[in-house]
């Protein structure tokens, strides 16, 4: 994954170590000035509830905002690690080599958009489906910092991925019902057709 920066960081920081160097800290105070961030006491950060997540991912088409690539939620594909452990390993850590790489490459994640460290907030319009790597690579930078773009909210007719929830239950089956992973509720929360949910039992 390429990462495109728009910051001028590398210039700026061989000009203030330039003069550093040189005995001229005076200088180097003036250039490292308009590039000052002084460390500042973040928020505790408040986690979205699981059915804002579920939101935003429905709303979103199971499509990452920045890349646009397709997710399949986490809870699914830890199904499939259920019914194939030696082919589709999941550790509940994402332990290196114990992991499908699947996992990493296609799980959703909820970003804020305005990054929590920066003000950003749980409101829906701040929160977007983004696959696990783009999330990772933008942590608290904002996406004018990354020269990304924001895809629009899919309307209707452009959704045609439904991140394989409509085969959740009857995997969910399959496997036995596995009591782990908050199933229950995310079944709830993911069903296509809330509407055709057959009581838990
Ligand atoms: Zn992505």
């Amino acid at each position: 994954v390429t990462r495109p920066r728009t910051d001028n960081y590398a210039d700026e920081l061989e000009m203030v170590v330039t003069a550093l160097v040189a005995g001229d800290r005076a200088s180097a105070a003036d250039l490292i000035a308009p590039l000052a961030q002084p460390p500042r006491t973040v928020p505790v950060r408040a986690e979205a509830s699981e059915s804002v997540v579920a939101l935003v991912y429905r709303r979103d088409g199971f499509r990452c905002r920045y890349c646009g690539c397709r997710v399949i939620p986490t809870q699914i594909m830890r199904l499939i690690a259920e019914l194939f452990p030696d082919d589709f390993p999941y550790h509940r850590n994402w332990k290196a080599g114990q992991t499908h790489p699947a996992i990493a490459s296609r799980s959703p994640s909820l970003d804020h958009i305005i990054p929590w460290a920066r003000g950003g907030t749980n409101d829906p319009e701040n929160l977007a489906c983004a696959c696990w790597i783009c999330n990772q690579i933008k942590g608290d930078l904002t996406i004018d910092q990354l020269g990304w773009a924001l895809r629009d909210v899919p309307t209707a007719d452009q959704r045609d991925w439904d991140g394989l929830t409509r085969f959740y239950r009857p995997l969910w089956e399959l496997a036995g019902r596995p009591t782990n992973a908050d199933h229950r509720l995310w079944l709830r929360l993911l069903d296509p057709a809330p509407g055709s949910t057959k009581p838990t039992g």
